[in-house]
């Protein structure tokens, strides 16, 4: 008899030590678990090397950046062109954050207008991506730039991050050519060669940089669509402008610009995000041949905060159709007088 008791006593010890180890089991896990998200959306734990161990919107999102571009799939795109005022700027840092090579404008002067905005647009940063991130028409380029501009009403990148729309990113794609050399990837790279690859601190201070030299010549036809940035934690609602057509660097130049370390003191061989899924995202493309036709097709505005409004004025809406991600096309007629 107290045998028996003996072991059912010893069973029920047994039972709730080991719901006791499971239950402990789970909580560290689970703490071990989101610990190393956070760790990971911090600057220097993540790695390309890892991508689907990227935390956050990352895993979780579905508009996702980047993404295939394709003429025949994207919608004409009617807007007026794309405005770019005061791009020099003067005594800024180029540094290697252990994935690339990065320029942040901290009293920026370089604005952004037009192309669909309803807002100006200030220049934050700037970074480049070994080969580019997004492909066009099937093809993969060595290189991609990004310009980050935030909306002016907004005085720091992490504040405008945190709202719809407020951050738009120019990108344009590199191709390699042979003979011509380009005075900006000259700045940035005798900065490379004078300072160490290791990451940390500031390359060099440079005295002046144009920073639209670095979009392509023809800077009228571009693929627009809303997307993440493409880095931890991959957050929403980004507004991508990429350059339909390409601009170009020397393989020297190339070869220059990335050769930097990460901080596990190994040479940056990429640092591209893997496609993503379009899903039901709507991507416009704005071609300077079709955009004189009478009737055009307006998609994605492009709202400056999330509240922007489109103005049309003196056209006649025919049909609007909404689309399953809940963007419209408007099939409108323009009169021959029209003027946005
Ligand atoms: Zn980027």
């Amino acid at each position: 008899m107290i045998t028996t008791r003996r072991n059912i006593f010893h069973n029920k010890v047994l039972l709730f030590g080991s719901i006791f180890c499971v239950l402990v089991l789970i909580i560290v896990s689970f703490s071990v678990l989101v610990v190393h998200e956070l760790n990971l959306a911090k600057d220097s734990k993540w790695s390309y090397h890892e991508q689907d161990k990227w935390p956050g919107s990352c895993k979780t999102g579905k508009s996702q950046s980047p993404i295939p571009l394709c003429d025949r799939s994207s919608y004409p795109y009617q807007s007026d062109a794309l405005v770019f005022q005061n791009g020099s700027v003067e005594n800024f840092q180029i540094t290697n954050n252990g994935h690339t090579v990065v320029m942040d404008f901290e009293n920026p002067k370089p604005q952004l207008s037009g192309g669909g905005l309803t807002c100006k647009f200030t220049l934050r940063n700037l970074h480049f991506h070994w080969p580019s991130e997004h492909v066009i028409n099937g093809k993969r380029y060595p290189l991609e730039s990004h310009l980050i501009f935030i909306s002016e009403k907004f005085s720091t990148l992490k504040d405008a991050i945190a709202v719809p729309f407020a951050v738009t990113v120019l990108a344009t794609l590199y191709e390699e050519s042979y003979n011509i050399t380009h005075n900006h990837f000259q700045i940035i790279n005798k900065a490379i060669e004078e300072v160490s690859v290791a990451p940390g601190k500031p390359f060099a201070t440079f005295k002046s940089l144009n920073v639209f030299d670095f979009l392509p010549e023809d800077s009228e036809t571009f693929f627009q669509y809303t997307g993440s940035l493409t880095t931890p934690n991959c957050t929403e609602n980004i507004n991508w402008i990429v350059f339909r057509h390409t601009s170009s660097i020397t393989s020297e130049e190339l070869g220059t610009l990335t050769n930097i370390h990460s901080k596990r003191n190994e040479r940056v061989e990429f640092n591209n995000r893997l496609l993503q899924n379009i899903n039901q995202r709507t991507i416009s493309l704005r071609n300077t041949l079709t955009s004189n036709d009478n009737i055009n097709v307006i998609s994605n505005p492009i709202f400056c905060q999330g509240f922007g409004q489109m103005i049309l004025r003196h056209v006649n809406v025919t049909r609007i159709s909404f689309l399953q991600n809940s963007n419209f096309v408007f099939f409108w007629f323009a009169p021959v007088n029209y003027s946005a």
